[in-house]
């Protein structure tokens, strides 16, 4: 994760498909795999049900498993809710956590977020922490003062391995990118944090994620400090989301 070269591609399939849709997709992964093996790091995150299937059929690759959100609990009367010890134990090794659509639709806040990092961490998993500005902030100029407060609430001070997600609200699901301009002036910021305050963390992987498409991903993934992709709707086809692999 922390070699120079190497990108994290992470696909988020978000509350989309089927049992047979889940497996036939990952078998698909698997063969384009097996054909055309990547030297990056991909990452795939189903829906909590089809994990183990996506698991099995991905299994001989080198393509890890990720759940899309864990509890801040480590066990207990907690119902509905899935413990990062859980993702491990089934064999993910990474976890999204405080998505803009979990802080948007589960009111999930910085602290929360923090916490939930903190689990993964301690259960193993390399938590993918999400961050970005909603299009008021960035139309009221306050893009980099509030990612800073999300960096500063949700980051844990950790040497272990995590991943910083920059996905600004507007670009996710939009169809709209942001500009190279944006999203280099924010992971420029978001190196500059990680050196001043997690000097731990100062090779942490930084990943754009908001409409990125096998169109976009090379030219995104070309920028400086920009240490992979969160790829939500081009992940639902192998052939795009390969694409975007093979564009790394
Ligand atoms: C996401 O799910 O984090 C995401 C960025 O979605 P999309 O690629 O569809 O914008």
């Amino acid at each position: 994760m922390n070699q120079k070269n190497e990108k994290l591609i992470v696909a988020n399939w978000k509350m989309n498909g089927t049992l047979e849709f889940s497996r036939d997709l990952a078998a698909d992964l698997a063969e384009k795999w097996h054909t055309s093996s990547s030297s990056h790091q991909i990452v795939v995150c189903p829906p909590f049900p089809y994990l183990s299937i996506t698991l099995n059929r991905l299994f001989g690759t080198k393509i890890a498993c990720g759940g899309q959100d864990c509890s801040r609990h480590e066990k207990g009367a907690y119902t509905g809710e899935v413990s990062a010890l859980m993702l491990k134990d089934i064999g993910c090794s990474y976890v999204i956590i405080g998505h803009s659509e979990r802080r948007q639709h589960h009111q999930e806040i910085n602290e929360l977020i923090h916490q939930k990092a903190e689990i993964a961490l301690k259960s193993g998993l390399k938590p993918i922490i999400c961050i970005g500005e909603t299009l008021a902030d960035r139309e009221g100029q306050k893009t980099l003062r509030i990612l800073e407060e999300q960096l500063q609430e949700s980051v844990p001070d950790s040497d272990q391995e995590f991943a910083i997600a920059y996905e600004p609200v507007w670009a996710i699901g939009t169809g709209k990118t942001a500009t190279t301009a944006e999203i280099l002036e924010v992971h420029t910021f978001i190196r500059a944090w990680l050196q001043k305050n997690r000097r731990k963390a100062s090779s942490t992987p930084i990943l754009y994620g908001g409409s990125v498409t096998e169109q976009n991903a090379q030219e995104i993934l070309s920028l400086e400090n920009v240490n992979g992709v969160l790829v939500g709707g081009a992940s639902l086809k192998a052939e795009t989301f390969w694409q975007i692999v093979r564009a790394a």
